[in-house]
């Protein structure tokens, strides 16, 4: 049996980046860009105004004053006006800026009477106030992130104020989930005395969409060899992951490793020194990685969290990939027992880490509150109340 660090190199080790492809700009949130990107205009794109108000023309002093509006520039004014000495324009914000403009006045220390406009005595002016300068948050040609940056909200907006509508990001995986088990039975439908409610499918998904992953296929397996085959063959055939829940233990009824042998799927580890989750299975086929989960809910997620994530997330283009570990000290006493590695369900608050009950690896309830997982090597211990560590924040 390997270590779980053992594990987790093997797993990024054999994790290759995604193939380039172009992509809608409005679709990409949580993609990662494969390249730098040039400004391909001035941002803002003109001098334009910051407030609704007066744009003064050179030689104006407005405090106390009265003027004749000259014109109106509202915002998407397409116009190329101008402002000779002495004259005033309304303006509004976001409107371009006339030509020879010294400054603008918020409308606040004005008083607008139809064609006119009074200024009141401390109305304050300074040369460019209120300006906002063509170029000056962005130049032309300005390169624009690093590869591997990820797209969030505000990045789909700047690229959209820059005009760009399409971007270089790192494919999107296609990924297959295949759940298996005689007992599982969709929500929502009756079950039977002996049968379950599946689980792990959704959960999953949930845990991919997170990631921003959508390309995803999910089917439920019976245990049963002849259809496990069937289905593997076609799911390595047109996927970047398959990921398989159940069936990887050594019950009689569990297929999953023998199918992957038969359909020649190269097995990198199977069983990890770790608790939940020791029956997992990594191997891998062309290109197509295959992770076979352990059934149980908490040890299935546990291993997506310590090992798909960080995989999924270089190959996404991540550069920051590996788990960022934390050194909290403990809320608790707690007896590490047996010589498996465990990763528990915790909670951060506080600076400080508690263990949550309900560490079972059929538990999901206790999951749903954590938010971190507290990792313990192999050796049994006892741990005490303030003692340090290490913590994988999720
Ligand atoms: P297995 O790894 O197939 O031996 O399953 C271990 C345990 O996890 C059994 O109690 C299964 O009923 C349960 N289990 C397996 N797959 C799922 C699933 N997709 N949803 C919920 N529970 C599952
Ligand atoms: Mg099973």
């Amino acid at each position: 049996m390997i270590s779980i660090e053992e594990a987790y190199q093997r797993v990024i080790n054999n994790t290759e980046l995604a193939s380039e492809e172009l992509i809608s700009v409005s679709e990409s949130l949580h993609r990662r860009l494969t390249r730098t990107l040039e400004a391909p205009i001035h941002l803002p794109l003109f001098d334009n105004s910051a407030v609704d108000g007066y744009a003064l023309g050179p030689n104006v002093n407005p405090a106390g004053a009265t003027f004749e509006i000259a014109y109106e520039v509202p915002a998407g004014d397409t116009q190329k006006r101008t402002l000779n000495p002495g004259e005033v324009a309304r303006i509004f914000t976001g409107a371009p800026i006339p030509e020879n403009t010294a400054s603008v006045v918020m409308q606040e220390f004005t008083q607008n009477d139809g064609n006119t406009v009074s200024f009141a005595e401390n109305t304050p002016f300074k040369e460019g106030n209120h300006i906002r300068r063509k170029g000056k948050e962005v130049e032309m040609g300005k390169e624009l992130f690093d590869r591997g940056w990820h797209i969030n909200p505000a990045t789909i907006g700047f690229l959209s104020s820059l005009g760009i509508d399409q971007v270089p990001c790192y494919t999107e995986p296609q990924i297959t989930i295949l759940s298996t088990g005689n007992e599982l039975v969709e929500p929502g439908k009756e079950v039977k005395h002996g049968e379950i409610y599946e689980s792990n499918c959704r959960m999953l998904i949930g845990a991919l969409n997170q990631l921003g992953i959508r390309r995803i296929e999910a089917q439920k397996l019976g245990d049963d060899l002849e259809q496990t085959l069937k289905t593997l063959k076609a799911a390595l055939n047109q996927s970047d992951y398959v990921i398989i829940s159940g069936g990887i233990s050594v019950g009689k009824y569990d297929f999953v490793k023998t199918a992957n042998e038969q359909l020649g799927v190269e097995s990198l580890f199977y069983k990890v020194r770790q608790k939940p989750g020791k029956p997992l299975f990594f191997g891998k086929k062309e290109s197509c990685l295959v992770f076979a989960l352990p059934g149980n809910p908490a040890a299935a997620l546990t291993c997506f969290y310590r090992y798909l994530k960080p995989s999924l997330e270089k190959h996404g283009g991540s550069k920051n990939f590996d788990p960022s570990f934390l050194k909290l000290p403990l809320q608790q006493d707690f007896f590490k027992k047996g010589d498996r590695a465990v990763m528990l369900k915790a909670s951060i608050q506080n600076g400080s880490v508690s263990l949550l009950d309900g560490q079972s690896s059929a538990m999901l309830y206790s999951f749903a509150e954590a938010n971190a997982l507290v990792q313990l090597p192999t050796e049994e211990k006892q741990y005490h109340t303030g003692d340090e560590v290490l913590v994988i924040p999720l």
